[in-house]
């Protein structure tokens, strides 16, 4: 007689999970071994690791495992591995630069504005990273990303930021945010124009006031660099960005320095603001109260469905060194970890998973294309997993 137990999948136990994962961790830190560093960038090896599929035997059942099975912590010692590498490789590509080159003059100005990236190319080196955003209250894809980011991060603590040389601050105009409009005066209580924060006279005394206290907090910084993030309905590129307080053709090393940076954040478009247009902006504010004071405004799109801000804004405090102590793999752990903190489904509802099994055979997509709602599998508890039934708020949404 055939039971008809037969094809349900026997979820194994928790030993045999562990030990298949640590097996699995093993041929993960061979396999990143065989990464080829010549061709070093930290989007090269997120992706070659993220290419690693292993099958582990377990009893009955075969356990299927990649890079999203794990936590960071339990990558640590492939990290560690990967810091060794980039601090070794950082140093040969420094000892062999010709200094005759652009790339060596660069390296070798007195500005200090520049330090050896890991994949050969010379870098901008924020000493200061200031991070706003909340300037316009309708313009909220950097304060919702980082809110979700923090949330995240308090589960699994994989950043800690360095905030003796860190200033951010996401919600700058709380009325307006509160209200969701470009600009809010509070006296008035509701939406006007003297409120917004980006004019150089503010007739607003509360918005006013904002602004006074944020350039106050800034300017008693270090060489503040601010990145001022916006969204834009009208952009069509991905993201662009706009460098404020420069004059068109004037190249000196500082735009060239905004300029780099820019494309080290991977923004796709850059353009050079007349100082005219850029007036009463953050990094106006800031640059003529302070010479060493400089920034850049980013506009990305109002629909963010990428998740641009936040990737932006972490590469960028990421590169001035003041994540998890500026170590390399920050960069790898970072889009891992981004990935995650943005599949969690949209729904401000819980999700109950009633019944699971174990992923057997599915080529697993978790990209925040394809939220949990619409995928029939998901990593829980660092596992992968088919769902069978899932409930929100108690109303089944998926039954198989
Ligand atoms: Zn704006």
């Amino acid at each position: 007689m055939i039971s008809p137990f037969e094809n349900v999948p026997v979820e194994p136990s928790r030993e045999s999970i562990d030990s298949s994962k640590s097996e699995a961790v093993e041929l993960l830190a061979e396999f990143a071994d065989k990464y080829d560093y010549e061709h070093f960038s930290f989007e090269s090896l997120y992706l070659y690791l993220k290419s690693f599929r292993t099958e582990i035997l377990s009893g009955g059942n075969t356990i299927n495992l990649d890079i999203d099975s794990f936590s960071n912590q339990e990558l640590e010692d492939i990290y560690q591995s990967i810091d060794a590498k980039l601090e070794q490789r950082r140093r040969e590509l420094i000892d062999n630069v010709d200094m005759e080159t652009d790339e060596g003059r660069l390296l070798s100005s007195e500005s200090r504005l520049w330090e050896m990236g890991y994949d050969g190319k010379v870098k901008p080196k924020v000493q200061t990273a200031v991070l706003l955003g909340g300037v316009h209250g309708d313009e909220r894809t950097l304060p919702e990303q980082l809110d979700k980011l923090v949330r995240h991060n308090e589960k699994t603590r994989d950043f800690h930021i360095d905030h003796s040389r860190v200033y951010i601050n996401s919600k700058v105009n709380v009325p307006a945010l509160e209200n969701n409009t470009r600009a809010f005066s509070v006296d008035k209580g509701q939406l006007s124009e003297d409120a917004d924060l980006n004019r150089s006279e503010i007739s607003d005394s509360y918005t006013a006031g904002i602004k006074n206290e944020l350039l106050e907090e800034i300017l008693r910084l270090d060489k503040p660099f601010v990145l001022d993030m916006h969204n834009d309905r009208e952009t069509i590129d991905p993201h662009a960005v706009i460098i404020g307080g420069e004059i068109v053709g004037a190249v000196d090393e500082r735009l060239l320095f905004k300029i780099r940076l820019a494309m080290e954040l991977g923004i796709g478009r850059i353009i050079i603001a007349d100082p005219e247009i850029a007036k009463g902006t953050m990094i106006s504010e800031v640059g003529s109260r302070d010479v060493d004071a400089d920034g850049m405004v980013i506009e990305v799109n109002t629909d963010d469905k990428k998740f641009e801000s936040a990737k932006i804004a972490l590469k960028f405090l990421s590169g001035a060194g003041v994540v998890n102590d500026g170590r390399p793999s920050t960069q790898v752990m970072m889009q891992k970890e981004l990935e995650s903190a943005f599949a969690l489904p949209k729904s401000e509802g819980e999700v109950e998973i009633v019944q699971y099994s174990l992923n057997r055979d599915i080529d697993r997509d978790l990209s925040p294309a394809n939220p949990v709602m619409g995928v029939e599998y998901m990593v829980l508890n660092g596992f992968p997993v088919v769902i069978r039934k899932l409930k929100l708020d108690g109303q089944i949404l998926r039954e198989v």
